[in-house]
């Protein structure tokens, strides 16, 4: 079935993708097949993924340039090569426009990923063997937050905090509680599979109240704080963290915010030369421009229709029996509980049928999860990517009905087949 999703040819790739596909062919043909067939997969699929979404062609084409090229270690005005002229000029243009985007002092936006800009941020903040409070990866936290096998939780002291195991929320009394008894040196908010609002200051009050520095790692709902439809971690966190490319839809990439000179001059010894060498020129050049992309109005309507879209999903998943943790979404995200429309399903099935149906999803624990990360009992579900293809509150309830045929049928091949033709009159009505 998935061969049956690429078997379109790239009549809807523009100009620019064309030409890169016809210069792969020659150079290599290998290769050249196996990116022509990925491009198809992404024309021809719902990318219902959270972590993910579709940039414009200008800030991919951006990242296959001259400015691969380059080494520019250092930061502008002050580098250890030369011939760095243009590339701190466009330096300067990411951070000035990342500065005018989240209304803060200061940006770093050299780090590689998310997790990256995570080092660099402990690096800054902690020394090794502090004590860091955060939400663990099973309540939707993200690996880089404390996970034993990662870097965090290999050099720092990592106590967890959970959500209320009534209403899957953030309980801020709670969390209060534990930073009073544990008196963290660091206290991280900012979460993978959160679909509710997280209130920075009352985060801010708590630090406060003992002392510790508050982190944000907005990684997921950057976009959405960029354009005022969540509320900002400033000028509550002391260091913010994101991706680039979730919900603000640029290249992939990392990036640290702060609004404190002493944090800020950090913040840059950490990322270089604490833990990365030559910035990926390239790269901060798309991430300017998907900047610049993000201060443009239009960025806020795509803001505010991937939250209404999530909303219509949500109320169309009830509709048919499934549990949302937390009850819905204030955000781009639902995590589906999937027990109580089948108790029998877990996420690792459904995450496998729906993408035989051509629908792309990932399987995740649900808070309290009785099975394991690689089974699960849940399904988060994001609206970023079909936002971004134009696809509306009535567009996700005919998703919604898809899912749950494919769900309904247990995987049976020609219902997802029959599914999959759905699918794609689905995307051609809505093309990249
Ligand atoms: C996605 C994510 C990251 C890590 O991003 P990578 O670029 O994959 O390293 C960090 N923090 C949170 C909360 C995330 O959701």
């Amino acid at each position: 079935m998935m061969s049956q999703a690429h078997q379109t040819t790239s009549q809807h790739l523009d100009e620019a993708s064309q030409q890169l596909l016809k210069l792969l062919e020659q150079a290599d043909p290998e290769v050249s097949r196996h990116m022509a067939a990925e491009a198809q997969r992404q024309s021809n699929t719902l990318e219902l993924i959270a972590s993910e979404n579709h940039v414009s062609s200008a800030v991919m084409h951006s990242m296959g340039s001259w400015l691969t090229n380059k080494y520019a270690e250092g930061y502008p005005g002050k580098r250890y090569y030369g011939g760095c002229e243009f590339h701190d000029q466009i330096e300067n243009l990411a951070r000035d426009r990342a500065k005018a985007l989240f209304g803060c002092a200061h940006a770093n936006v050299q780090p590689h990923s998310g997790a990256s800009a995570n080092i660099a941020a402990f690096m800054a903040m902690c020394k090794p063997g502090d004590r860091i409070l955060s939400l663990p990866i099973k309540s939707g936290g993200h690996l880089s937050h404390g996970l034993k096998p990662n870097f965090s939780g290999t050099f720092y002291d990592i106590v967890d905090y959970d959500l209320d195991p009534e209403t899957e929320l953030l309980d801020y009394d709670e969390i209060r509680r534990i930073a009073i008894e544990t008196k963290p040196r660091m206290i991280i908010c900012g979460y993978s599979a959160y679909p509710r609002t997280i209130d920075f200051a009352a985060f801010r009050s708590i630090a406060d109240e003992v002392g510790a520095v508050l982190m944000a790692d907005i990684a997921h709902i950057a976009g959405l704080v960029a354009a005022g439809v969540h509320s900002s971690p400033f000028p509550h966190a002391h260091i913010v963290t994101t991706t680039t490319h979730k919900t603000l839809r640029g290249p992939r990439g990392g990036m640290i915010l702060t609004d404190d000179e002493e944090i800020a001059k950090l913040v840059d010894r950490k990322v270089f030369p604490g833990s990365q060498g030559g910035p990926l020129m390239h790269v901060i050049a798309a991430k300017a421009i998907a900047f610049g992309e993000a201060l443009d109005p239009s960025f806020e309507t795509y803001a505010r229709n991937v939250v209404t879209n999530a909303q219509a999903m949500a109320t169309a998943l009830v509709e048919k029996g499934y549990r949302l943790c937390s009850g819905g979404t204030d955000n781009h995200l639902v995590l589906v509980d999937l027990q109580p429309r089948d108790a029998e399903l877990t996420g690792a099935d459904a995450e496998r049928w729906l993408e035989m149906a051509g629908i792309i999803t990932n399987k995740n624990g649900i808070p309290n999860d009785p099975r394991p990360p690689m089974v699960t009992s849940g399904l988060r579900l994001g609206t970023a990517a079909v936002t971004t293809r134009g696809l509306d509150a009535g567009a996700m309830v005919e998703v919604v009905e898809l899912l749950d045929r494919v769900m309904g049928s247990q995987g049976d091949e020609s219902e997802c087949q029959s599914v999959c033709e759905s699918v794609r009159s689905i995307c051609e009505r809505f093309p990249l």
